[in-house]
C-alpha cells in the first residue's frame, strides 16, 4: 500500500500501535506482511466503497485478520464484535487522561479533608492525586 513512512508512524501512534478494531498489539516493521507476528494494515474507518477519504481522521491501525473481515460494515459494528466502543487511545490522549485523574483525585482530596482542617486538606489533596494517578487508563 502506497503510504509513507511517517505516515505509517501517525496512523500507527494514533492507537499506541494497537489494532483500532480488536486492540492486538501491532508490530510497526510487519506493516502489510501477511502471517508475520503483529502484521497489520492501515485501515479505512469509513471504507472508500463508502465515501471514505485517505485523509489522516479516516485512517486506523488494524491487524490483517480485522482489516480484511470487515469489508464494508462500519468501524462501530467490527468494533462491537470485540466488545469495543472507540478505537484504543494514543500515548499522548493517555497521558492527558492520567493527568486529569490526578487533578480530580486532588479535587475530590482536598473537598473532603477541607471539613476538617486545612492541614488534613493538602494531606488529602496530596494522597487524592496519587490515588488519580494509579486509575487504569487501558
Ligand atoms: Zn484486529
Amino acid at each position: 500500500m502506497g503510504f509513507p513512512v511517517e505516515t505509517r508512524w501517525r496512523i500507527y501512534d494514533r492507537t499506541s500501535g494497537k489494532c483500532h478494531l480488536c486492540g492486538k498489539k501491532l508490530s510497526f516493521q510487519n506493516y502489510g506482511i501477511i502471517g508475520a507476528p503483529g502484521a497489520w494494515e492501515v485501515e479505512h474507518s469509513i471504507p472508500w466503497a463508502l465515501g471514505g477519504t485517505d485523509h489522516l481522521n479516516n485512517l486506523y491501525a488494524a491487524c490483517i485478520p480485522c482489516n480484511r473481515g470487515k469489508g464494508t460494515c462500519s468501524t462501530r459494528t467490527v468494533r462491537a464484535w470485540n466488545g469495543r466502543t472507540r478505537a484504543p487511545l494514543s500515548r499522548t490522549q493517555r497521558e492527558a487522561i492520567r493527568n486529569r485523574n490526578g487533578w480530580t483525585g486532588a479535587a475530590i482530596g482536598l473537598a473532603i479533608g477541607a471539613r476538617s482542617s486545612p492541614g488534613a486538606a493538602v494531606v488529602c489533596a496530596i494522597i487524592g492525586g496519587l490515588i488519580g494517578d494509579s486509575i487504569k487508563v487501558h
